[in-house]
């Protein structure tokens, strides 16, 4: 008896540390609004790396908004960027991507796409907050929306951030793939949008296939009656994701 309980035991434990590692990636979509061309939400993530003015220049030169998820290394980086962000408050959004580009994925070991997980629980708070506080002082707003590094986090991280006073933005439609695709693969992603979807794609890869796949792709968007909306012009709902574990 004594033995199988502990059998049980460990077993028990063993599933609350499977549970505790299961990693997500949360999908949400603007919620319906009756009445309403189709509308789309473009996030644009700058993780670290360079400035992608050929995306920034189209964007800017059709009208087309968006929200920004930067990290503090990459305020740093780009005095001039964050500039010409600030003189256009009605088309870009800035939000909050961490300081230093850490996925939320807590304990030694843990990695996602190759990227270093957190050691403990302080330092995803410091990435949090450290991403915000970056933005207050270069853009005078506060950040509302969090999204991690790689979009990806363990299941318990999710409360977490919540709990520092922020919403987790996921999304639906990845148009770059972290700004590994040409443009005409990202066109093609971007034809197979419907109303509601949140497309992530990156504005720190000058050079990649991005900003002539966001060209492209989103004009003809446009050309079919699709609308482009902020985070802050929305609503948005949860939709079902998978919870998967990973190392
Ligand atoms: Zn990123």
């Amino acid at each position: 008896m004594i033995r199988y309980c502990a059998v049980a035991v460990l077993g028990v434990l063993a599933c609350a540390l499977a549970l505790a590692q299961a990693v997500v990636e949360p999908r949400h979509r603007l919620a319906p609004q009756a009445g309403a061309p189709p509308r789309l939400a473009l996030t644009l993530d700058a993780c670290g790396g360079g400035f992608d003015e050929a995306l920034f220049d189209f964007l800017l030169r059709e009208r087309i908004p968006a929200t920004l998820f930067v990290t503090a290394r990459w305020i740093r980086r780009h005095p001039a960027a964050v500039a010409r962000i600030r003189a256009e408050p009605e088309l870009f959004q800035v939000e909050n991507h961490g300081a230093q580009h850490v996925p939320a994925v807590i304990g030694a070991g843990r990695s996602v796409y190759g990227l270093a997980g957190m050691a403990d629980w302080a330092q995803l708070r410091a990435e949090v907050q450290g991403g915000a506080q970056a933005i207050i002082a270069a853009f005078g707003v506060a950040p509302r929306w969090y999204r991690g590094a790689t979009a990806v986090y363990d299941r318990a991280a999710l409360p977490f951030i919540e709990g520092l006073g922020y919403r987790v933005a996921g999304y639906t439609l990845n148009a770059d793939a972290g700004a590994t695709l040409p443009r005409e693969a990202i066109a093609q992603r971007l034809r197979q949008a419907s109303d509601g979807d949140v497309i992530i794609a990156h504005l720190n890869k000058p050079g990649s296939g991005t900003a002539a796949g966001l060209a492209a792709g989103l004009s003809a968007l446009r050309q079919r009656g699709f609308v482009f909306v902020r985070l802050d012009q929305a609503d948005l709902q949860p939709t079902p994701f998978d919870a998967h574990p990973r190392r």
